[in-house]
């Protein structure tokens, strides 16, 4: 299916200034197509950035049938433009599209929209160091009908904005607050998806902790509120003695993150060991105040690695690495960076370029 485009590429020099907030200013254009179930995804379009038109009755207004994705190009040093594993976000795409009863993208329909709109934006992808233009991918269900139900209807839509360098200090731990009695995701539930519902469920966690100081919120599983599953909208990673980075193994109500993902293949290539476990928070705080425990980080499209620093659980605090950015931390951020910038050469074929 060709890709109609309907716009001009716009003359915005991408130098991401500091006063574009990450996520409330967006590029010219946005990608678009309908999905009615006798046709299709049908008029797949570039077109200017505008409102969509919704009925008050649509689906996704009520009953939060909807996923997303968040992607970023970054502007190389040689001047290209790299999308960073494209087709594992599309692929996640349709895994949430499932879950949430909605039609799949064809993967190649899918990568054409994104190159189609970073190309007649590209203008938007800024060229500082850091700084990256990030890409949301999103599909909602569009049916006029409040009965319950999977909707006929649906839109998919690809919106961008310039994201700026998520450190501009370097990397700065934050502190992170350990959820003691709200919960994020089950098993059998929608954790594993990308769908609006579980951020709207952890709001009110997230506005409490932040109230009392916390940058984010610790996830334990909701079954036994004992098992580490991610902190904030970040997979999570523990670096033991300097050289075993151990992750919560998918336990069915964990996202599966791409940056998680690329951190277990590319650090043992670095000479780190990598596990996957079920990680009990007691064992964990333990090994923190032995010292067994050198690092804590998060990983995800938006910070790459964002090192933590405090660990808040039962009223009681649990520093780590003395509140320091850890070796290791810097490491792979400085490397998966490096791939994404084209500073370093990608022997994993990861990066695909415009
Ligand atoms: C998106 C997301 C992640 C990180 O996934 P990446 O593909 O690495 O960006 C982790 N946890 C949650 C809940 C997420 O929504």
């Amino acid at each position: 299916m060709t890709i109609t485009i309907k716009g001009k590429p716009s003359n915005e020099r991408g130098t991401c200034p500091a006063q574009y907030r990450f996520g409330e200013t967006f590029s010219d254009h946005m990608y678009m197509s309908e999905y009615t179930p006798e046709h299709g995804w049908q008029n797949p379009r570039v077109i200017p950035y505008q409102a969509l038109s919704l009925d008050p009755s649509a689906a996704v207004l009520h009953y939060s049938q909807e996923i997303f994705e968040g992607l970023k190009a970054y502007r190389s040093i040689d001047n290209q433009i790299n999308l960073f594993r494209p087709l594992a976000n599309i692929k996640r795409f349709n895994r949430s599209a499932q879950r949430m009863v909605m039609p799949q993208v064809d993967e190649k329909l899918h990568l054409d929209a994104l190159k189609a709109l970073v190309r007649l934006d590209q203008e938007w992808v800024p060229n500082e160091q850091g700084a990256s233009l990030y890409i949301r991918p999103t599909m909602i269900a569009t049916s006029p009908k409040l009965g319950l139900g999977a909707s006929m209807n649906y839109t998919h839509y690809i919106i961008a904005g310039p994201a700026g360098n998520y450190f501009t200090g370097g990397l700065v731990p934050i502190p992170v607050y350990i959820a003691d009695s709200f919960r994020r995701a089950v098993k059998g539930g929608v954790g594993e998806a990308k769908t609006g519902g579980n951020y709207a469920a952890s709001l009110l966690a997230s506005e409490q902790v932040s109230q009392q100081g916390y940058a984010q919120v610790l996830w334990l599983d909701a079954i036994e509120g004992r098992y580490v599953e991610e902190v904030g909208a970040m997979n999570i990673c523990f670096v033991y003695e300097n050289k075993h980075i151990v992750t919560p193994a998918l336990s069915g109500s964990i996202l599966p993150g791409i940056t998680r993902d690329s951190i277990l293949t590319l650090a043992p290539t670095l000479g780190y060991e990598v596990s996957e476990l079920r990680l009990d928070i007691e064992v964990i705080l333990a090994d923190i105040a032995s010292g067994k425990i050198t690092e804590v980080f998060g990983c995800g499209t938006a910070a790459v690695i964002s090192p933590v620093g405090t660990l808040h659980y039962k009223e009681k605090d649990y520093v780590i690495n003395q509140n320091q950015t850890g070796d290791v931390a810097k490491h792979l951020y400085d490397q998966l960076t490096g791939i994404q910038y084209g500073r370093i050469e990608d022997t994993f074929g990861w990066v695909e370029s415009l």
